[in-house]
């Protein structure tokens, strides 16, 4: 399975969740389960792991948020799989009392519409409140490594 679904290749984001607007309760992880789903209403939705903190944490809150990451962010990837440490990368900046990473290309603020369970997954479906993006490059991850997007035009990132 990792290996066929390794090929298909993703952007990287980090989900965030936080208890009202305490930021000492805040948690994020790192997740390239992430989808559009639809536009009207404008729903998004994340697979997280049943056993991963975060699961219980957007179940209890009822809220989430989406940071896509831009290409130079890998180190905080890394940081919200548990993979390394860099707590003086970690900013948020907050919309709709939802704690987002400063220096993504996007920003989305959900409330959970529904909660599917799905293996040893749960399918978070989130219906977008607000959105932030900025044009740049995106962190890509592909066959289990970080990769950056080649572009013929570096004027034309965004559309
Ligand atoms: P922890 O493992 O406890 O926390 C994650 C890390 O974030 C810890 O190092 C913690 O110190 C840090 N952290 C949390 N909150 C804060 C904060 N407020 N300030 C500073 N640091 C903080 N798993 C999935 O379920 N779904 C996916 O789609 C998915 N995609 C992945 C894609 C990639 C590219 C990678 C590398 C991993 C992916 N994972 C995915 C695995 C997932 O990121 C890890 O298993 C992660 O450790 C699970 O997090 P947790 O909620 O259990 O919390
Ligand atoms: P990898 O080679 O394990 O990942 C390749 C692909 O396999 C991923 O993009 C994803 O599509 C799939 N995948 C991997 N682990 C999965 C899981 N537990 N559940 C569902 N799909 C999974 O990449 P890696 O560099 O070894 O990953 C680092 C860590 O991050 C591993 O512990 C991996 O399990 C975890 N991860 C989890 C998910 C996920 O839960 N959806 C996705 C990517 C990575």
């Amino acid at each position: 399975m990792r290996k066929a679904l390794g090929r298909f290749a993703s952007g990287v984001t980090i989900v965030t969740t936080a208890e009202g607007d305490d930021e000492e309760s805040v948690h994020g992880m790192t997740a390239n389960a992430f989808t559009s789903v639809s536009l009207d209403p404008p729903l998004v939705l994340v697979s997280i792991a049943n056993r991963a903190r975060m699961n219980a944490k957007i179940t209890e809150t009822g809220r989430y948020g989406v940071s896509i990451l831009a290409g130079h962010q890998e180190p905080l990837s890394l940081h919200f799989a548990g993979a390394a440490t860099e707590p003086d990368l970690v900013r948020f900046t907050w919309r709709k009392g939802v704690p987002l990473l400063d220096g993504a290309l996007v920003h989305l603020s959900c409330s959970v519409t529904a909660s599917h369970p799905a293996g040893d997954h749960t399918l978070h479906v989130g219906q977008v409140e607000e959105l932030w993006f900025d044009d740049g490059r995106p962190l890509l991850f592909y066959t289990g490594s970080f990769r950056a997007l080649e572009l013929q035009d570096d004027e034309n990132w965004g559309f």
